[in-house]
């Protein structure tokens, strides 16, 4: 059994329970576990009030309120209740069930969302998990905490024994503590732990001063251990560093694309990293048009997305018809929640994403005369924006009031750009808007993006990608036959950032030359870019080749160590 720990899972898109990319990939990779049968489990944290519900004022500031949800409507109450020591409390904690049923339904994978919002707690403590990513104090900590100990101990305590345990992003690196504790062996506890490195931003890594982690830990387990762990005797002051808690505990380690690898093999000094590359849950994303389109030209495309590599035998009519369905059912929904009034004629394109600074969401509206400099010359542009910016993130909400004062500067400029910002960006409102548009925009700062996936969902629905050559869109893109890169195509090792300028030129030069012309002009070889990017992407870019590495790269090592190590002991007759 392996034990899938993460700090945020998109498991239904009623459930809101994540922020962006890691949850939905969590999502994803449980799916295809349940779908190839490969025996897991999941421990996340229950998010009462969910990440944040968007709305947008009139000047552009986002408006922030609390996203409630009804979790016993969703999840199974398990009645299970542990208690842990906490700084100076014992509290009790308790998990929610939820059933991730295979797209067959003849297997499921269970996640356990791990909560101390019950009775026994004060008021305080009930809180600590109500949302996600807060920043600064110790309730960040309580939380890892929570997940990583807590986790650990409610897996014993539903008596699962699993061989191994896979931190997904650190925020569930304290489990190697509990590990200790009860191995008291360094070399068996790194045998048993699998890491995934998401973030390629060292800042971004989450630290705790070493007399806060001691403080809050110190009745579960000794200052020693931590030291003994951590490889290294920390003072009061001194942070520990969850990330490089997990790398120095993990026999395997993993960067979530190839770029990635050698981006955290500069930051994480002296180690090695495997990599695989993220993935899609090829089912789940695609549209329900291409789903029978796929069901009728690609039988078993469902068990083998392999066999996607054979779009070609799609007639063109019908492929098309299918994008067009997909598109009129997106501007349905752009007319419907904005006061602008898109057409499914025009040609659009999407920027829908977290909102934050390296994602860089305004860049295609940093010189707003260019973009309708090209609109006027080459036809007409629709784009839609949507995506929620941290409350807490100053620099993610300048740039949503970027976007609209830049579009309302467009609007009075020009009527053939039309923007459209969609409120409350989710699982739902992706799934239409990266079906029904024309291309799909994703421009962050080289090399920040670690992998990506938003752009492989889109692909699958033959919507090309127009995006930075990094992460996964650098091992994926064939210029000008499945999609587009924005900017240099860096070698695996170069860590220089993007250029603003440079990028942006680039969108505008290659929107202007290449792809509106082909767009308005060619269609029929806009069409076959649509086709190679379904034939060319889908095969590979999903989470069921994903999970398979994963099985054959990282858990089968720590698996046959495991073995090893019960045969020497004489307890094991596998
Ligand atoms: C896929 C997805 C993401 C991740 O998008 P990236 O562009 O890869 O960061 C975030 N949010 C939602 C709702 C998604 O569906």
């Amino acid at each position: 059994m392996i034990a899938y720990f993460v700090m945020e899972c998109a498991v239904d898109s009623r459930i809101p329970t994540y922020s962006g990319g890691l949850g939905i990939l969590a999502g994803d990779t449980l799916q295809s576990f349940a779908d190839l049968e490969v025996p897991a489990v999941c421990i996340t944290l229950l998010w009462k009030n969910g990440f944040t519900d968007q709305k947008l004022s009139n000047d552009g500031t986002q408006l922030d309120s609390i996203q409630k949800w009804d979790v016993e409507r969703y999840m199974q109450p398990t009645n299970i209740k542990i208690k842990m020591p906490l700084g100076d409390k014992d509290i009790t904690i308790t998990a929610y069930k939820y059933t991730i049923e295979s797209t067959k339904g003849d297997n499921e994978i269970e996640a356990y969302f791990l909560t101390p919002d019950v009775p026994e707690n004060d008021h305080e403590t009930r809180k600590i998990c109500d949302r996600l990513y807060v920043e600064g104090g110790l309730t960040r900590l309580k939380q890892e905490i929570i997940l990583g100990i807590g986790g650990y101990e409610m897996l014993k305590a539903l008596n699962y024994r699993p061989f191994l345990y896979h931190i997904n992003e650190s925020h569930s690196a304290f489990l190697i503590a509990s590990l200790m504790k009860d191995m008291n062996d360094l070399n068996r506890v790194k045998s048993r732990v699998v890491f995934t490195t998401h973030t390629p931003i060292p800042a971004a890594f989450d630290r705790f001063e070493m007399k806060d982690v001691a403080g809050m830990l110190g009745r579960y387990c000794d200052k020693q251990v931590l030291y003994y762990i951590y490889q290294e005797k920390l003072g009061d002051n001194d942070e520990l560093n969850l990330s490089w808690l997990a790398i120095k505990n993990a026999k395997n380690v993993a960067a979530v694309s190839r770029k990635h690898k050698f981006v955290s093999e500069q930051i994480f000094e002296g180690y090695r990293l495997k990599y695989v590359t993220n993935g899609i849950h090829h089912i789940k994303w695609a549209s329900p048009h291409h789903k029978m389109l796929y069901a009728k030209y690609i039988k078993g495309w469902e068990e083998d997305p392999n066999l996607l590599r054979d779009v070609a035998c799609i007639p063109d009519n019908e492929f098309a018809q299918a994008h067009i369905i997909s598109k009129e059912a997106l501007v349905e929904m752009v007319n419907s929640e904005s006061d602008v009034s898109f057409i499914p004629e025009d040609f659009t394109i999407a920027m829908a994403k977290r909102i934050t600074h390296y994602k860089r969401n305004n860049l295609i509206l940093s010189n707003p005369n260019k973009l309708i400099e090209i609109a006027e010359k080459k036809g007409n542009i629709q784009i839609i924006f949507a995506g929620k910016a941290h409350p807490a993130d100053s620099d993610g909400l300048a740039m949503i009031k970027s976007i609209h004062n830049a579009s309302q500067y467009i609007a009075s400029k020009t009527k053939k750009i039309k923007i459209a910002f969609l409120e409350n960006y989710n699982i739902h409102k992706a799934g239409i808007i990266l079906a029904g548009v024309d291309l799909w925009l994703n421009n962050p700062v080289r090399p920040l993006e670690a992998s990506g996936t938003s752009g492989m969902k889109a692909s699958l629905n033959g919507v090309p990608n127009f995006s930075v050559l990094d992460g996964w869109w650098l091992e994926a893109c064939m210029e000008g036959i499945n999609g587009w890169g924005i900017g240099p195509k860096p070698a695996w090792t170069d860590l220089s950032y993007s250029d603003d300028v440079q990028d942006s030129n680039d969108i505008y030069g290659k929107l202007e030359f290449n792809i509106l012309d082909l767009y308005y002009k060619n269609f029929s070889d806009y069409l076959k870019i649509m086709k190679m990017a379904v034939s060319t992407i889908a095969p590979h870019f999903n989470t069921h080749r994903m999970v398979s590495e994963y099985v054959t790269d990282l858990y089968l090592t720590g698996i046959i160590m495991c073995y090893l190590e019960h045969e020497k002991a004489g307890v094991c007759d596998m």
